[in-house]
């Protein structure tokens, strides 16, 4: 029998001046970056807290202190690893993610494919396992003002039960 459970992430971060835009684990070409502790990838932040809300596991800031010098710089994809590494404690795979960035700038769609390649691989998931989508706000609010971006993530993990 095989147990699954769902989870879900949301992360917001700012842009800031002088730094790189990664996202996805991607560095996408633009005048700001995002500022974070990390290298403050918003969408795999978000799908970190998806997987690891998924297994009851808690959340990023938990497992990961943005006062923890470690972490300082980090590659999101390097946390990503980690929490796949507590989920197989448990017996959890991910099956699939689905998530959406909300961004007002830069476009980010012709930046999927190479998302999904730097994901899967890190999740061990094959690109249509991963579902990426992009929106503006419209104009509204301060993602609408271009002062940052956000992402929302939903996961899916099974494991097998005797
Ligand atoms: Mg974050």
């Amino acid at each position: 029998m095989t147990e699954s459970r769902v989870g879900m992430g949301i992360d917001f971060h700012r842009f800031a001046a002088g730094r790189a835009l990664v996202i996805g684990g991607v560095i996408i070409p633009h005048t700001r970056g995002l500022l974070g502790h990390s290298d403050a990838d918003v969408l795999t932040h978000a799908i970190c807290d998806a997987l690891l809300g998924a297994a009851g596991l808690g959340d990023i800031g938990t497992h990961f202190p943005d006062t923890d010098e470690r972490y300082r710089g980090i590659s999101s994809l390097t946390l990503l690893e980690e929490v796949l590494s507590l989920l197989e404690r448990d017996g959890w795979i991910p099956v699939n993610i689905d998530a959406t960035l909300i961004a007002q700038e830069p476009k980010l769609t012709p930046h999927f494919s190479a998302m999904k390649e730097s994901l899967g691989k890190t999740l061990h998931l094959l690109p249509e396992s991963i579902g990426l989508k992009a929106t503006t706000s419209e104009g509204m609010g301060a993602i609408g003002r271009a002062e940052g971006i956000s992402a929302f993530c939903v996961a899916l993990i099974n494991r097998g039960v005797q």
